[in-house]
């Protein structure tokens, strides 16, 4: 490996976004929502809606949003963000596992090291 660069790549941080995003697109329950997972600001159902924050994500973060053209702070937080999301999905015994290999574990182990830097 290189120098150890304080900013991380874009495309590490592009890279980042894909756990997270297949696993929100995967426990989304789409089949009551009226706008097919596309958030929509001005209706009401969104904002209470209870996947309000997997789909604001999900609506920021997917493939068709230039995502190489985010300034890093906007990195920083949806990572934050996805961060707290997987969090959320661990199980209490899980988290006194130590070194876990689970994906989620993995994949929290290396956007911490990510977020932990300073960059933005
Ligand atoms: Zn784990």
């Amino acid at each position: 490996m290189a120098v150890t660069e304080a900013v991380p790549e874009v495309a590490e941080l592009i890279e980042l976004l894909k756990y997270p995003r297949n696993k929100m697109r995967d426990n989304m329950d789409v089949r009551f929502c009226p706008h097919a997972a596309f958030y929509n600001p001005v209706d009401e159902r969104c904002t209470y809606c209870h996947q309000g924050m997997e789909c604001k994500w999900l609506n920021h973060n997917d493939e068709l949003v230039a995502n190489e053209a985010k300034p890093l702070r906007d990195f920083r937080r949806e990572l934050t963000l996805a961060c707290d999301y997987v969090e959320a999905q661990l199980t209490p015994a899980h988290l006194s596992r130590r070194a876990c290999s689970c994906d989620n574990c993995k994949w929290l182990e290396k956007v911490r090291k990510v977020l932990d830097q300073e960059w933005s």
